[in-house]
């Protein structure tokens, strides 16, 4: 079991299953902003206190009928029950998939409608210092599934430093290889306990995100601070959640 917390969105109608733990092993995680940890490998994630079974999770989807149901945290493909409880969504809520966040080490599956993958280098020597993991495996799923037809976006964080403009560029670069429409979003690395890394400042987002929008028509960008970073349910919607179970 992997799956810890459900929350749900009554106005958006959307359920948000949560799942601890990764298999990437990345220095700069956000989660770290939450734990504390101190960067070793696996300690990211705060570890919750209980997971919930299966029946508790399909009984919680179930009370609020969604209309979308996202599995993220972590790396949300670690969850042995992901598969059932993908075909339970689509079957028996009728309601539509999708992986919130992945690093895209498992696509496609079945009775998943989308995924946003967060790529995180282009080139393999920046993507194993950061990952630990090799690149082409990622891109050639990302590639698979959206040619399998799901919705598919992607991310990367913007770390001056270590993921440097020119990845970012060739990231969006090779996006637009598949398609100059496929939603991608520029984050702003957002320093962790531990690292060496400073924050882009704003011209060097606004840089990023210019040379992204030479390939790409859907190009956005989010430059948090750690404190907004803690609490983004004051600067959106949509993080304005009930927990369900
Ligand atoms: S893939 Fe994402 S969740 Fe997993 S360790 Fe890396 S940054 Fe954290």
């Amino acid at each position: 079991m992997a799956f810890h917390r459900i929350t749900y969105h009554p106005t958006y109608r959307f359920a948000t299953v949560h799942n601890y733990g990764c298999t990437f092993r990345c220095p700069i995680c956000s989660y770290k902003l939450r734990s504390g940890a101190d960067g070793r490998p696996g300690h990211a994630h705060p570890r919750p206190e209980r997971f919930l079974a299966v029946e508790e999770i399909r009984a919680a989807l179930r009370s609020v009928a969604p209309e979308k149901v996202y599995f993220m945290g972590g790396e949300p493909t670690v969850a042995a029950e992901l598969p059932e409880l993908l075909a339970f969504a689509r079957d028996e809520l009728k309601a539509r998939t999708y992986l919130g966040h992945t690093n895209g080490s498992k696509l496609p599956l079945a009775n998943l409608n989308g995924a946003n993958v967060g790529l995180k280098a282009w080139d393999e020597a920046v993507h194993l210092a950061y990952t630990g993991r090799p690149r082409q495996p990622i891109f050639d799923n990302f590639a698979a599934a959206f040619r399998a037809g799901l919705e598919m976006k992607a991310n990367v964080v913007y770390v001056p430093g270590l993921v440097d403009l020119d990845q970012v560029e060739a990231v969006a670069a090779w996006l637009a290889e598949l398609s100059c429409d496929i939603p991608f979003h520029v984050m702003g690395y957002i320093p962790v306990p531990g690292q060496p890394y400073a924050r882009p400042s704003s011209e060097q987002m606004d840089e990023a995100v210019r040379l992204c929008r030479k390939h790409l028509t859907h190009v956005a960008a989010s430059h948090l601070t750690s404190q907004e970073a803690l609490d983004l349910s004051a600067r959106d919607d949509r993080f304005q959640v009930q927990r369900i179970a």
